[in-house]
C-alpha cells in the first residue's frame, strides 16, 4: 500500500477532532522526537503520528488509513529491530501513552495497555512479589515482545512471555473491538501468541503473574575472551542439568568503559556467563556457583539481587539510537564447529558494540506442545542471537557483514527456523521458517479471516492468500 498524495489540512483536522489523543505531524515540534524508535538505523517520516489514548482512537486511526490508502506502522514499545514500528510517509498508530497497569494480585494477573514497558510493568507487580516473562532491557515493549513469543530470565520456569498470555483486547483491520482468549475468539487467540503484529492493534494484555523476588539470585561472571571456547564447552555441559528455575546467556562481547569491569579490560574481549534464578535466593546461589568457579574471573557480579534490578541491569549498554541488526537461528546442539566459530567472530568483530548470544531453553518453554500457540520451534535447545550494533553515526553495513558472514559459517549448526523478534528484514522464507510449513498455512488462513487486504504488513508479513 502506498500514499495516495499529500494529505489536506481539513482531511486531517478532522481526523484529529475524533481522537482523544495527540496528532503528530512534520513541523510540529514533538515531530522528530516522536517519530524516532529505538534503533537508530532507521530515520523514517511518517505522515502522520497518532498518539491514542485508548482503543477507540486505535480504531479511529485504523478507519483513517484505510479511507486514506496510508500504510500502517503499529508502536508498542518501539524496540523492532528491523524498524517496522515506523514508516516513510504513511501512519504510525503509536499506543506510548497507553500506559494502564492493573494488577489482580489474588488472581496472578496483570493488565497492560498497549505501550507498557518491561520496566513498568516489573515496577507494577513486584509491588506484589509477581512477575511473568519479560525481556533483558526494561525499555523494551510488552507488545511487541509478547506478540513475537518474548524469551528473558523466567522462560525456562514460567514459559515464553506469549505462554502467559491470558487474554487481549484487539482492534481489528475492520475495525472490530474484539477479545481473545481460550473461550474467546480462540483461533485469534491462538495466532497472537507467536504470530507477531498481523492480525491487529491489541490494545490490552492479560498477562499470568507467578511469584518472583523480590530478591532473586542473578548476574554476570565474565571471564578473558581468549577463554571462549574453554568456557562455552563447559556451558554446554553445565546447561544439561539445570534446574528450571534457572535461565542462562553466554554473551561474547568487548568490554564497554563500564564501572562494573575493572579497567585495564575496557576494549577487551570478554565471555559473560549471566544467570537468574527464579526460586529461593539460597537455592540459586548454589545452582549459579558452577559458573563462579572457572577461575580467574574479571569480574564477578553474581549475588542475591531486586529482581527489577536485574531487569535493568544491561539497559545502560543498549540505549535509544543504537544502530543494530541481528541475525538469529536456533542450535541443533552447540557442537564444537558451532563453538569454534562463535569464537572466531567473537574476535574479529568489527564493532565494539557487536556481541554473540546463546540462551538456553527447554524446561517450560519445551513443554508447551508445538500446536498449542502461534510461537514456531519451541524444542530447541539453545537460541542464537549475533547482534551487529553500533553507536556511532554510520558504519552499521560494515558490521551487519560481520553477522551475515558468521551466520553463513555457522549455519550448518543451526536448524534453519528462526525467532520472529530476532530477526531483520530478511522476506518471507525466512518467516516461513520461523514457524513451518504447517503452522504458517495456519497462520495464513486466520490472516484471510483478520486482515484479508494485509493493512497490517509492517511486521514479519504473513501475506494472506
Ligand atoms: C535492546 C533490545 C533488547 C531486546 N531484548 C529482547 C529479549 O530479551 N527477548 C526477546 O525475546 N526479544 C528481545 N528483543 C526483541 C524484541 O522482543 C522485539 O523487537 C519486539 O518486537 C519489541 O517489541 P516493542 O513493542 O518494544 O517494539 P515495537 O517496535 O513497538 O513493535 C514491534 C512490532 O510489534 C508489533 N506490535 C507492537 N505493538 C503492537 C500492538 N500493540 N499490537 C499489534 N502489533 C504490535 C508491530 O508489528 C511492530 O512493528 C529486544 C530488542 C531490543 C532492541
Amino acid at each position: 500500500m502506498a500514499t495516495q498524495g499529500v494529505l489536506g489540512a481539513a482531511t486531517l483536522k478532522e481526523f484529529e477532532d475524533g481522537l482523544h489523543g495527540e496528532l503528530i505531524r512534520p513541523g510540529d515540534g514533538a515531530y522528530d522526537e516522536a517519530r524516532s524508535i529505538w534503533n537508530g538505523a532507521h530515520d523514517a517520516r511518517p505522515a502522520v503520528i497518532a498518539r491514542c489514548a485508548d482503543s477507540s482512537d486505535v480504531r479511529h486511526a485504523i478507519g483513517f488509513a484505510r479511507s486514506e490508502g496510508l500504510d500502517v506502522a503499529v508502536r508498542g514499545g518501539s524496540h523492532s529491530i528491523p524498524g517496522f514500528s515506523t514508516c516513510d510517509d504513511g501512519l504510525v498508530i503509536d499506543l506510548t501513552p497507553m500506559k494502564g497497569i492493573t494488577v489482580d494480585a489474588s488472581g496472578a494477573t496483570a493488565t497492560a495497555e498497549g505501550g507498557v514497558t518491561w520496566g513498568e510493568f516489573d515496577g507494577a507487580t513486584q509491588e506484589h512479589g509477581l512477575a511473568t516473562t519479560g525481556g533483558l532491557i526494561s525499555t523494551t515493549g510488552v507488545a511487541g515482545f509478547t506478540l513475537g513469543g518474548g524469551i528473558g530470565w523466567l522462560m525456562r520456569k514460567y514459559g515464553l512471555a506469549c505462554d502467559n498470555l491470558r487474554s487481549a483486547e484487539v482492534v481489528t483491520a475492520d475495525g472490530q473491538i474484539l477479545t481473545a482468549s481460550a473461550t474467546e475468539n480462540p483461533d485469534l487467540f491462538w495466532g497472537l501468541r507467536g504470530g507477531g503484529g498481523n492480525f491487529g492493534v491489541v490494545t490490552s494484555f492479560e498477562l499470568d503473574l507467578h511469584p518472583v523476588g523480590p530478591t532473586v539470585a542473578a548476574g554476570p561472571v565474565f571471564y578473558a575472551g581468549d577463554r571462549a571456547e574453554e568456557i562455552m564447552r563447559f556451558y554446554r555441559d553445565f546447561a544439561r542439568e539445570l534446574p528450571d528455575e534457572l535461565s542462562t546467556l553466554v554473551n561474547l562481547i568487548t568490554a564497554p568503559p563500564a564501572p562494573f569491569l575493572p579497567e585495564d579490560w575496557h576494549g577487551k574481549k570478554l565471555v559473560g556467563l549471566v544467570g537468574c534464578y527464579s526460586g529461593d535466593p539460597d537455592a540459586g546461589m548454589k545452582a549459579l556457583q558452577p559458573i563462579r568457579d572457572l577461575g580467574d574471573a574479571v569480574a564477578d557480579l553474581v549475588g542475591p539481587m531486586p529482581y527489577v534490578q536485574m531487569q535493568s541491569l544491561l539497559d545502560a549498554l543498549w540505549p535509544k539510537g543504537t544502530q543494530a541488526y541481528m541475525k538469529a537461528g536456533y542450535f541443533r546442539e552447540l557442537d564444537d564447529h558451532a563453538i569454534e566459530t562463535m569464537a572466531r567472530f567473537h574476535q574479529n568483530a568489527t564493532s565494539p558494540s557487536s556481541e554473540i548470544h546463546i540462551q538456553h531453553f527447554g524446561g517450560a518453554i519445551a513443554r508447551v506442545g508445538e500446536d498449542e500457540t502461534a510461537h514456531g520451534k519451541r524444542q530447541a535447545p539453545f537460541v542464537l542471537n549475533a547482534i551487529a550494533s553500533t553507536h556511532e553515526p554510520g558504519g552499521l553495513e560494515t558490521h551487519i557483514d560481520w553477522a551475515q558472514r558468521f551466520y553463513a559459517e555457522i549455519e550448518p549448526s543451526l536448524t534453519g527456523a528462526a525467532y520472529i523478534n530476532f530477526l531483520s528484514s530478511e522476506g518471507e522464507d525466512r518467516v516461513q521458517a520461523a514457524y513451518g510449513p504447517e503452522k504458517f498455512a495456519r497462520l495464513r488462513a486466520l490472516k484471510d479471516r483478520y486482515d484479508p487486504t494485509n493493512l497490517f504488513h509492517l511486521n514479519q508479513n504473513i501475506p494472506p492468500s
